[in-house]
């Protein structure tokens, strides 16, 4: 049974993996705030465990168990996200940290009761598929804001991006999963997108904003 550490580990690589599956020991070091020569052994030690595939100098890689492994430890995030907002009322912005903790409990049956309550959900409070209990994830074909045309409706799906800052932000706007929005233009100069929706009649979003905005394109 992998340690708290180590479920952390698997995270990151899951999460920073490219599309070859490939992450270097820098930003995996990064991303966990810890040095490269902590990285270094840590991931020796998930090598002996069979969990990643790593050489010197080389980035490091999950193996099929270890992919398995992290995506059930990001079932579990999703699935406690999603139950501490439709179960327990918490707004989407509050539920991250809880969740990081949650995450390593080691009890199936209790991960299974909230699947079951919540009726077997796909997606998490941010839009975030929720791995199935194999470790499969579905893929969706969502596109970022940034890139519609002026004209098109579109419906916000996901995010790239769930600090809390930027939920707060979100929630400021008004903007939720569902919100059908129409792009009415684009901003040459510093490509911010101005919109309508709901009872916002003309609503400009900055270029970072829709970038970490996910749209399903209506019409
Ligand atoms: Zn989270």
């Amino acid at each position: 049974m992998a340690s708290y550490t180590e479920e952390n580990y698997l995270k990151a690589l899951y999460n920073l993996a490219n599309p070859q599956g490939e992450v270097s020991i820098s930003d995996l070091a990064n991303s966990l705030n810890v040095s490269m020569p902590t990285a270094n052994s840590m991931v020796k030690g998930l090598q002996k465990s069979d969990l990643v595939l790593y050489e010197k100098y080389k980035p490091v890689t999950l193996t099929p168990k270890g992919k398995k492994e992290a995506a059930l430890v990001v079932r579990k995030h999703r699935l406690t996200e999603m139950f501490l907002v439709k179960k327990m009322g918490f707004g989407w912005e509050e539920v991250h940290e809880v969740a990081e903790q949650i995450e390593h409990i080691h009890a199936p049956k209790f991960f299974e009761r909230m699947d079951e309550m919540l009726g077997h959900p796909t997606i998490d409070p941010h839009g975030s598929p929720i791995p199935d209990n194999q470790g499969r994830m579905q893929e969706f074909s969502y596109v970022p804001l940034s890139t519609c045309k002026p004209g098109q409706s579109v419906q916000l799906t996901a995010l790239t991006n769930s600090s809390t800052e930027f939920l707060e932000f979100l929630n400021s706007r008004k903007l939720a999963l569902g919100t059908e929005l129409r792009i009415l233009s684009r901003e040459a100069y510093d490509l911010s997108v101005v919109v309508s929706y709901d009872s916002h009649a003309q609503e400009t979003l900055s270029e970072k904003v829709s970038e970490r905005l996910l749209v399903r394109i209506l019409e």
